[in-house]
């Protein structure tokens, strides 16, 4: 039998993720999980309904977020877990990075439309629903005009960083990003190391090292995108200096068809023993702390 699994890393509706919290947690449960955590982008809308939709179902569902941060000009994605979703200096300081999000938005509809694009933000509006609004709003869109076959086609033609209707992002610096979780009373992952912009293997450990100088607890050795190779570098890296592993598909839903919850293309396998360790952390920082 399989040990018991979970996902970390999920996308709903409240960001541009195709389900809702509640539809995500029916499903973690339909494919066994033990645990999940919703991670959206600059959001923490979707916790709330997902947190208590998993009380009804037993679901384990950790609260968490994704915060796009800035390092030495690059984006850089910080996960954050277990932080209080009622934390009032949180939901200020990221309802602030939506409206950067809303200032940029008929940015890129304003380059689309010089290169000839007929595209409104009301189209991206409607695509988008309540959630917050995404570039894969824009892709899905682009997608449903006829003007690109799919989402891959629409970043590398347009949407992507270097791209024609690219409009940069105002992000937090990376300090900020990490002590907003902290301060949240959450715990601070580097998402995905391995999709970093011109990071390889043999800068990896160099910058992590980095990274955990400026208060990162953990990396996110699990994903998709990553090789075997790369998540067995990762967790020795994490071993090596004492950081948390935790791992998730980035579940988009209908979003991003090839990735399933829970298994990512269908190989990855995250054990419960992540959480636990998780929770042993978040125990000694109280005790360390008063
Ligand atoms: P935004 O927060 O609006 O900058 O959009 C970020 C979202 O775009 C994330 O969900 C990414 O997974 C997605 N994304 C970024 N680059 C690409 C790409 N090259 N192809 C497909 N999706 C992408
Ligand atoms: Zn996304
Ligand atoms: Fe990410
Ligand atoms: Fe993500």
């Amino acid at each position: 039998m399989d040990s018991e699994l979970i996902d970390l890393h999920i996308h709903t509706s409240a960001s541009d993720g195709t389900y809702s919290p509640q539809e995500i947690v029916d499903l973690a449960k339909k494919q066994g999980l033990k645990a999940i955590a919703i991670t959206d982008h600059d959001t923490i809308e979707g916790n709330k309904d997902a947190i208590e939709a998993g009380m009804k179902k037993g679901m384990e569902v950790i609260p968490g977020v994704e915060i796009s941060v800035e390092w030495n000009k690059k984006p850089v994605h910080i996960l954050g877990y277990y932080i209080n979703w009622k934390n009032e200096k949180l939901s200020m300081e990221l309802q602030k990075l939506i409206k950067f999000r809303e200032e940029r938005n008929p940015q890129i509809i304003k380059k689309l439309n010089l290169l000839g694009l007929s595209i409104s933000y009301d189209d991206v509006k409607m695509r988008a629903g309540e959630g917050t609004i995404g570039r894969p709003h824009f892709a899905q869109v682009l997608i449903e005009k006829g003007y690109v076959k799919n989402e891959d086609e629409a970043f590398k033609k347009y949407l992507k960083r270097g791209a024609p209707g690219y409009v940069e992002k105002r992000r937090l610096s990376t300090q900020q990003g990490i002590q907003l979780i902290k301060n949240a009373g959450g715990i601070a992952v580097l998402a995905h190391p391995f999709t970093i912009e011109g990071i390889n293997h043999k800068e990896m450990e160099r910058f992590i090292l980095f990274f955990k100088k400026i208060g990162i607890e953990g990396v996110e050795a699990f994903y998709p995108l990553h090789t075997v190779q790369q998540t067995q570098q990762l967790q020795a890296i994490a071993k090596r200096y004492d950081l948390l592993i935790t791992g998730g598909s980035d579940f988009h839903g209908e979003q991003k068809p090839q990735i399933q919850l829970g298994s990512g293309f269908g190989n990855m396998r995250i054990p419960y023993e992540l959480v636990i360790k998780m929770k042993e952390s978040l125990k000694g920082w109280k005790r360390k702390n008063g």
